[in-house]
């Protein structure tokens, strides 16, 4: 079994596969067999495997300057490239970066941000976060805190209440909706839920509200129409910044450039991203802020010009050039138009199993999709434990398909952006056979 601790593994029922290498939508295990990569890794290798332009670009860098850090007025101009074309293309207004190394320690930035503006702007209360049920923000103390999944809290000892956790409904009408409640009546229960809960603490003490545009390692849940437009009515009203994280969404994931495009947010005042911003050829992420916040946070903070924050590898300039290589391919090759059209066909056909007896439910936008396998159809009554997800995924894999069963029993759908229509049906085609001896394993 190596020496190694997994990352979020249950060895009582799954059995290791050691992969080798990857070419284009599939990778290859260390037998030779094929897999195609229905979930792009972890949401992430949008572009696909052995992609030359990248692979070349990093050699290059790495010829060129393989380590320059950004403490202390050090720059270089790769870094510099890529936070202007981030700014450029991100809803946030005069859009300011940070870089990072994952998804979860930009959400940590972020916090530190937060709680560094509020400060710099004589509001040292208002720290307080509000982030839902069923979302995921990442794994360090501080991320898994805003995180609202139960695994990621148990046996931790979260400092939820000194980082001002507050939780709010998650948007997720198949599991959450009352008996006979229409998709506009929940809308209306939970953002109601949302307004007393900011009434209850106090709208001086609450800095923001964090958001997965469309969840996806919680099981893919996307809000019902109208629910964002009333939730930024809320947060408006109260002066409660709105905090997108798009580490899953961002970059033509769900058909738009953003997932807060797709879900009709305007200009929230934070954004997380990373995965695909380099499409996972190096680990890099970025937390972006509103101009104006970051002014404010130079010009009127304490420690004047000085943000006492920073990771070594904060602008890697590898990481830096594959990112904004990524960003350029995805332009060039109208990446995210074609999320969209490749993604109503993706949509379309996984909606075939609807009908199937095991599937409760299939969501999804774009390119990222779940389906959700329920004990009782009828009533939509879950599967008690993670077994049948477990079983489910194990079938995909052995009739060469990558995906994951998250949040017990869906399984998940994220193919890398460049794969095919015809790659599309084939991943449709192993899951209904997957399905299918599911269903037998259900029965016995
Ligand atoms: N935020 C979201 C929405 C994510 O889906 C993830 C990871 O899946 C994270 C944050 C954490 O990112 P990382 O695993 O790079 O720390």
């Amino acid at each position: 079994m190596s020496q190694i601790i997994y990352p979020t593994t249950n060895f009582k029922a799954t059995q290791t596969l050691t992969i080798e290498r990857g070419e284009g939508a599939y990778v290859y295990d260390n037998n030779g067999k094929k897999y195609l990569e229905a979930l792009a890794g972890l949401w992430c290798t949008s572009l696909g495997y052995n992609n030359r332009e990248l692979i070349e670009t990093a050699s290059e860098q790495m010829s060129k300057l393989s380590f320059s850090h950004m403490f202390g007025g050090k720059t270089h101009q790769v870094g510099m490239d890529l936070a202007e074309k981030l700014s450029a293309m991100v809803p946030v207004e005069n859009a300011k970066v940070f870089f990072g190394n994952s998804g979860s320690d930009a959400n940590d930035t972020h916090i530190k941000m937060l709680r560094y503006y509020f400060n710099a702007i004589g509001k040292p209360e208002k720290f307080k976060i509000i982030a839902r049920e069923r979302s995921y923000h990442g794994v360090t103390v501080a991320a898994a805190s805003l995180t609202g999944l139960p695994p990621n809290h148990t046996h931790f000892d979260l400092p939820f209440e000194a980082l001002g956790v507050l939780r709010t409904d998650a948007p997720h009408y198949y599991r959450g909706a009352l008996p006979n409640e229409t998709e506009q009546q929940f809308v209306d229960r939970i953002t109601n839920n949302l307004e007393q809960l900011i009434l209850q603490e106090g709208a001086d003490t609450i800095a923001a509200f964090i958001a997965e545009p469309i969840t996806g390692a919680s099981g893919v849940i996307v809000p019902p129409e109208g629910y964002y437009e009333k939730v930024q009515a809320i947060l408006n009203k109260y002066g409660i910044l709105f905090w997108a994280d798009e580490v899953i969404t961002g970059f033509g994931r769900t058909g738009n450039d953003f997932g807060c495009t797709t879900m009709g947010i305007k200009k929230p005042a934070m954004m997380t991203l990373a995965k695909q911003l380099s499409s996972a050829y190096m680990p890099i992420s970025a937390s972006v802020i509103r101009g104006d916040m970051y002014e404010a946070m130079i010009e009127q903070s304490a420690s004047v010009g000085v943000f006492g924050h920073g990771y070594t590898y904060s602008g890697h300039p590898v990481a830096c050039a594959v990112a904004l290589k990524t960003l350029e391919i995805y332009e060039r090759d109208h990446m995210f138009a074609r999320a969209a059209v490749l993604g109503e066909y993706m949509q379309k056909r996984l909606r075939e199993f609807c009908e199937h007896p095991l599937v409760g439910e299939v969501r999804g936008k774009g390119m990222i999709a779940a389906v959700e396998l329920v004990a009782n159809k009828q009533t939509g009554q879950a599967f008690n434990g993670g077994v049948v997800g477990a079983f489910a995924q194990q079938a995909c894999q052995n009739h060469g398909m990558i995906t994951r069963a998250v949040a017990g029993s869906s399984i998940a759908f994220c193919p890398p952006l460049i794969v095919t229509e015809a790659q599309i049906d084939e991943m449709v085609e192993i899951f209904s056979k997957a399905l299918d001896e599911t269903y037998l394993f259900v029965k016995k």
